[in-house]
């Protein structure tokens, strides 16, 4: 990597100045963290085959005209993308009943969802990213009621999206978290961070084999090798 800045460490990114105005660079460590970091370990090879994926999976949404920050892969680490103002939100959608959803509100894991439920949850490790709604949002200045329409316009667009992707390959997307970013260059909203089974829960349909960070979160088996399943599925890599 040519020397750059480091402007951002992140648990499983680094950000680092870009070469242009307006521009990062994204770098995918090999870092696996879950529960707010109170488990961790460095996973060898995690890195590179989240930003191939992720910079597949962004391209499936600018194919679909979803305008999102990533610029191009310039790396096995690294992606260049555009500067963003990060709005301080974890937008959940859920299709099935899993992970967090079902410890808050006693809900049996597998239920599927007659429509793809939309939550927020507030990005703030020290107060473990707890989940607000649009009053905080509006109220607290995170975003605004307008702003707040178009990203559940297009958490809703990307889950259609992604929903039907994975399904060709008899995959199903149980959930997946979206942070959203403003551009510098000319304030306009965009999907930001990563798409990876880092952020989302995949599971083949038939056989129930699990291809996200549940394995590494529950100790059921070798993450980046699961991960590099679903590349080969996707049509990543060979
Ligand atoms: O833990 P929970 O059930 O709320 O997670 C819902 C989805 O959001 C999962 O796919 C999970 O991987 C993702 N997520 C994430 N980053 C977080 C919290 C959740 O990517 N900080």
């Amino acid at each position: 990597m040519t020397f750059q800045k480091k402007i951002y460490e992140g648990k499983a990114k680094t950000i680092f100045s870009g070469p242009k105005e307006n521009t990062l660079i994204q770098y995918f460590k090999d870092d696996a963290t879950a529960f707010n970091a109170k488990k961790f370990q460095v996973l060898k090879g995690k890195g590179e085959i989240n930003n191939l994926i992720s910079e597949y999976l962004m391209g499936v949404l600018s194919n679909n005209e979803i305008p999102n920050h990533f610029i191009k892969k310039i790396s096995n680490r690294e992606q260049l993308i555009h500067q963003c103002k990060i709005i301080p939100l974890e937008v959940v959608v859920r299709n099935i009943a899993a992970g967090s959803l079902c410890k808050r509100l006693g809900i049996k894991e597998g239920l599927i969802f007659k429509d793809p439920i939309i939550e927020f949850y507030y990005k703030n490790d020290q107060l473990n990213d707890p989940i607000v709604n649009k009053n905080h949002i509006i109220s607290f200045g995170w975003s605004n009621k307008e702003e707040l329409l178009e990203i559940n316009k297009i958490s809703l667009k990307v889950n259609k999206i992604l929903k039907k992707k994975f399904e060709y390959i008899s995959i199903s997307l149980i959930d997946f978290k979206l942070e959203f970013g403003r551009k510098t260059f000319d304030n306009s909203l965009v999907v930001a961070d990563e798409i990876s089974p880092d952020s989302c829960r995949l599971c083949d349909m038939n056989s129930k084999e699990k291809f996200d960070k549940d394995i590494f979160r529950y100790d059921k088996g070798n993450l980046v090798e699961a991960y590099k399943k679903l590349s080969i599925r996707l049509g990543i890599i060979k």
